[in-house]
């Protein structure tokens, strides 16, 4: 069993397995279930996020707000052209949205960590599926990865924008992303925390300010570029870049600097984009 970075390292070494497997033998330890049963009900979760990151590609979902929407159709249809980042990264913002788009319409998604942030990680994999034609089975084993670096953090800090911030939900979604991208490529464990840990530097400090307190606005603009996030923090890792502060002391220091967040900066729309004249604004015409 694992708690933190160090400790399922230093079993991956032990063992000679790889994340995913150690996460799969503790979940059959805690919950009972078979190897089969547990890689079925995770391959479930991978059709609810592919579902959710494609719907609304072609076509527009609007908020029940109807404060946002749209954003992910706009997205894909301009990924071919002169485009900076390219019709992958562009690609890959579009199914970002999607996914936000679905939950801002109440529509199903599955939050990971939450629903704020849920459309990174499904991005991130649909995207390397497309991009290296990677079969399922490869993706429910990085969501494994996934999961397991999700309930690290968990337990040794927070995935709640209430209590961190932003950091603490689109970082996160971000960390799990940037590990599961490492696995899918046979990186090892540790460049696997290595990504996770840069993912979480790239936004550390970053502040939940909900425009009306919902969560769309900057949400999905959090979502699309925390999928970015995930893909550079991922490749850095790949390449070796140096890792000076540890996993386990990345995720502490995330938790500190939550802790030291206004509250007006954790999810009250107290303040950041959702205090702005034109944020107020936006507020009095969503909740009337
Ligand atoms: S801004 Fe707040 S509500 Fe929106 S995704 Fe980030 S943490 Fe969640």
């Amino acid at each position: 069993m694992f708690n933190t970075g160090k400790e399922l390292l230093n079993l991956c070494e032990e063992k000679n397995l790889k994340i995913y497997e150690l996460v799969i033998e503790k979940e059959h330890t805690l919950s009972g279930l078979s190897y089969d049963e547990i890689k079925s009900k995770m391959k479930n979760t991978l059709e609810v996020m592919k579902n959710s990151a494609t719907q609304a590609l072609d076509k527009e979902i609007i908020s029940v707000s109807g404060l946002t929407g749209g954003n992910s159709k706009k997205v894909e249809s301009y990924k071919n052209n002169k485009t900076f980042a390219g019709p992958f990264i562009n690609g890959a913002m579009a199914k970002a949205f999607s996914t936000s788009e679905v939950n801002a319409s109440m529509g199903k998604i599955c939050a990971s960590p939450t629903a704020g942030a849920s459309g990174i990680l499904p991005s991130a994999l649909l995207s390397a599926q497309e991009k290296m034609d990677l079969t399922d089975e490869i993706l429910v084993n990085a969501l494994f990865t996934a999961a397991g670096i999700g309930e690290i953090i968990a337990k040794n800090a927070t995935v709640s924008g209430a209590e961190g911030g932003c950091q603490a939900e689109c970082g996160v979604a971000a960390a799990m992303a940037a590990g599961a991208l490492v696995e899918i490529s046979d990186g090892s464990p540790s460049q696997a925390l290595n990504a996770a840990g840069f993912a979480l530097t790239n936004i550390m400090g970053l502040v939940c300010d909900p425009i009306a307190g919902l969560v769309e606005y900057p949400c999905n603009l959090r979502n699309a570029s925390g999928v970015v996030n995930a893909f550079i923090s991922a490749d850095l890792a790949l390449a070796n870049v140096d890792a000076l502060i540890p996993f386990d002391e990345v995720v502490e220091a995330m938790y500190k600097v939550g802790k030291a967040l206004p509250e007006s900066l954790r999810e009250t729309a107290l303040g950041g984009l959702a205090a702005t004249p034109t944020g107020k604004e936006l507020e009095k015409k969503v909740i009337k």
